[in-house]
């Protein structure tokens, strides 16, 4: 099976179907954020370098990022991985494919979530989440719906709108990650290794293409 590195707008469905990757076929989901949240719950130092500048969303710098996914990939070279929050920019894409290059893997593909501003307005504002048990929901949704208006399937609970399911943050993050992933996607569409797939679709349909592409059935 082939390895993938996502690019993918916020909101998207990478988390969902990173899960059903590694669950399903078996894949390692590395994720810059999981990555840098464990090395703080460590205390390493570069725990301590970073957290003052992941409380502010900043852009964490390259000798930190590259290192630490270098390593991780160093340790699970054998198995298919998913990469996910990086390349970011064009010179992180070449030191992944030099680093490829050097431990030997050769199959992998990028893989371009494509979901119009619209859908994605819809899953950022209809998302509801439930205060008891933190279920998720989206009312816009026919798959997604609760029951019953507001009130969680599971326990109950009430649902509730999480302040950052807001559109305004959303658009810029949005635009921001539009300006920044351009160059990039133009990296791997001129090497050929660019897969889109439209995800404005359910996410069954959404897999069912992965599937197709990672080369799993
Ligand atoms: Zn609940």
């Amino acid at each position: 099976m082939k390895n993938v590195i996502f690019i993918a707008p916020p909101a998207a469905g990478k988390g969902t179907i990173s899960e059903y990757l590694t669950k399903n076929h078996h894949y390692i989901h590395l994720s810059t954020g999981d990555l840098l949240r464990n090395e703080i719950k460590k205390g390493t130092n570069i725990g301590s370098e970073i957290k003052d500048i992941m409380t502010e969303g900043k852009f964490i710098p390259d000798h930190i990022i590259l290192p630490l996914f270098e390593k991780e990939i160093m340790k699970i070279k054998d198995k298919p991985f998913i990469l996910d929050g990086i390349p970011r920019k064009v010179n992180q894409a070449d030191y992944l494919s030099d680093l490829f290059k050097k431990v030997g893997i050769l199959d992998y593909i990028v893989i371009h979530l494509d979901v119009s501003p619209e859908v994605l307005e819809q899953r950022i504002c209809g998302r509801r989440v439930c205060k008891n048990c933190g279920s998720s929901y989206n009312i816009f949704f026919e798959t997604f719906k609760p029951q019953r208006e507001n009130i969680c399937d599971q326990c109950s609970g009430e649902l509730i709108k999480r302040d950052d399911d807001n559109i305004e943050t959303y658009k810029l993050r949005y635009e921001d990650y539009c300006k920044k992933t351009e160059p990039l996607i133009r990296y791997y569409q001129e090497k050929g290794l660019l897969k889109i797939i439209d995800a404005n679709r359910k996410t069954a349909e959404i897999i069912n293409d992965i599937e197709y592409v990672i080369g799993s059935d």
